[in-house]
């Protein structure tokens, strides 16, 4: 049973490895499980989710958080 009692923590990461398609049977029926008691882990999922949904559809550059993004210019206009 504690097999199956896993944290938020790993939750978080098997739902990035599962939208990777990259987890395995053991690993998205322990997630499952979790999401099933785990109201905040589930709602990170649909946000990953749709988060990964609509980078798909839009530019590299609206999906940078607007800190990386002034980095990301204070380098160019260093560099002029
Ligand atoms: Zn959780």
């Amino acid at each position: 049973m504690s097999l199956l009692n896993i944290s938020c923590k790993k939750a978080a990461y098997l739902i990035s490895k599962k939208e990777q398609g990259k987890i395995n049977l053991f690993d998205r029926v322990t997630l499952s499980m979790h999401l099933s008691i785990c109201s905040l882990c589930k709602l990170f999922e649909e946000q990953t989710g749709l988060i990964i949904r609509n980078t798909k559809h839009t530019h590299t550059e609206e999906k940078l958080p607007e800190e990386v993004k002034e980095r990301i210019v204070e380098k160019i206009l260093e560099e002029k």
